[in-house]
């Protein structure tokens, strides 16, 4: 296996610097370098980039992404014990690193980052979902950053990515695909990481796109997309019989059947119904 940088072995860093994997930081690392350099490429072109990295742990995907050419990489880690391993790296790259010690969910990443930027994270699975729906929901369209690539258990991988008709469809599914392209990019499974999760991985690449696929208010969408897949075994004529009056009309104005249930409707038919509601 060739090197990708001339760091030592990820295996010597977590001995040298004792980073035991902790269950409760959600802590499964990528030890392979080649590997963490290949999930960096799915990121795209990081040359003229900012990347934020939410976990760097012991830093082997913050090696990829550096040695994959990224103008800077801003690191959000929690656990302090990775600090002295990720200064390593910041000076075999000097001036590329900037690791912040804090709690993702509440550090500002902004005030250390310069457009375009992107984020690729091997995710903390307690936070990722929280994370991912935050990038998604910014209080304006185009968000702070021009593409995600994010690990996910695979299953939450699948919920992104859903299409109609599956069981994996859903709320994540329409926020994500509403305003970004996503695609699954890489499948890992368990052995990838050490210690190895009990489940499959995947790498999830989502694009920003300039304005929403189809028009509609945010707060509305939510809404009706929300209300359709609390109780997603009823009609919808049912489930959304709260959201507003007269829904059997506005649903048929939508052109969605009152008797389908959420998991049938495509993102087009809730931007459309959301339309109807707003209406008022
Ligand atoms: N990026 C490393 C890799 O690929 O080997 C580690 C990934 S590990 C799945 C998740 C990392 O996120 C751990 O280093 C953990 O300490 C860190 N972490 C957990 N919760 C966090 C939070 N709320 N904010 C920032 N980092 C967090």
């Amino acid at each position: 296996m060739s090197a990708i940088d001339s760091l030592p072995p990820l295996r010597d860093v977590i001995a040298s610097h004792e980073l035991s994997a902790r269950k409760s930081l959600g802590q499964n690392f990528l030890l392979d370098l080649n590997l963490t350099a290949k999930i960096a490429r799915q990121a795209g072109d990081l040359s003229g980039c900012d990347v934020l990295e939410i976990g760097p742990g012991p830093g082997g995907l913050t090696r990829g992404l550096l040695s994959e050419g990224a103008r800077h990489v801003l690191a959000i880690e929690k656990d302090p014990r990775c600090l002295p391993a990720l200064a390593e790296i910041a000076v075999a790259y000097p001036g590329q690193l900037t690791v912040v010690e804090g709690d993702a969910l509440e550090v500002d990443p902004l005030a250390h980052l310069t457009p375009p930027i992107r984020v690729a994270a091997n995710l903390p699975y307690n936070v990722g979902t929280e994370l991912l729906v935050r990038w998604l929901t910014p209080r304006d369209w185009p968000p702070f950053w021009e593409s995600l690539t994010l690990m996910f258990q695979r299953e939450v991988a699948e919920r992104i990515v859903a299409q109609p008709g599956s069981k994996a469809y859903g709320r994540l599914a329409l926020l994500a695909q509403w305003r970004a392209d996503a695609r699954i990019v890489l499948h890992l499974p368990p052995e990838a990481f050490t210690p190895p999760p009990k489940v499959s991985s995947a790498v999830v690449h989502l694009t920003a796109l300039p304005e929403p696929r189809f028009p509609a208010d945010a707060a509305v969408l939510n809404r009706v997309v929300a209300a359709g897949f609390n109780q997603r075994r009823k009609m919808l004529r049912a489930s959304l019989k709260g959201v507003a009056p007269n829904i059997e009309d506005r649903l048929i104005a939508a052109g969605i059947k009152p008797t389908d249930r959420a998991e049938q409707v495509p993102l087009e038919g809730f931007c459309a119904l959301a339309r109807e509601v707003a209406k008022g």
